[in-house]
């Protein structure tokens, strides 16, 4: 019997992103769309979480604006990637836990990416989901801070009308 060596799940996840496939976020390809600054986080400890991802990434690999870290954030909810969530959410709003659902995200569609300052940014979207069966979509305008070249998830607030 030839040994097999036991393969570590971040290993996998590698394996599979690889192949080249539409990005959740509507990106042509998951590997070099979000994928990229997925595949450094997958089961940060209660430690690791604390240090900004770009420090544990490097500034190559965290996303430059907060139109990208939104993309990469919608494409972590479609893959379930709570690790990424959590680690990309600012601490003075981050929950102590995610619980991602069996919602099946549909679609993003970005409709304004605001810079008010180099810290400062909002994002507004749309994100249509099923919930049992059922489509609904989610207007949300998301505010974003940067701290030491990360850009984080703070809040946001969801529009009357679309
Ligand atoms: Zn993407």
């Amino acid at each position: 019997m030839a040994w097999q060596p036991a393969i570590r799940p971040e290993l996998e996840v590698k394996v599979m992103a690889a192949k080249p496939n539409p990005c959740p976020c509507g990106g042509s390809d998951y590997t070099t769309c979000c994928g990229r600054y997925h595949a450094g986080v997958f089961a940060p400890d209660a430690e690791s979480l604390m240090k900004p991802l770009a420090i544990r990434l490097g500034r190559q690999t965290t996303p430059a604006n907060a139109l990208v870290m939104m993309r990469s954030r919608y494409s972590a909810y479609v893959l379930k990637l709570g690790a990424y969530l959590l680690a990309t959410w600012h601490p003075d709003t981050r929950p102590a836990t995610l619980d991602l659902n069996d919602d099946k995200w549909l679609g993003l569609e970005i409709k304004k990416h605001i810079v008010e300052s180099s810290s400062h940014a909002t994002v507004e979207f749309v994100a249509r989901y099923k919930i049992a069966g059922r489509a609904h979509r989610l207007h949300e305008i998301s505010r974003f801070v940067q701290e030491n070249g990360q850009w984080y998830y703070v809040n946001g607030n969801f529009p009357q009308h679309l």
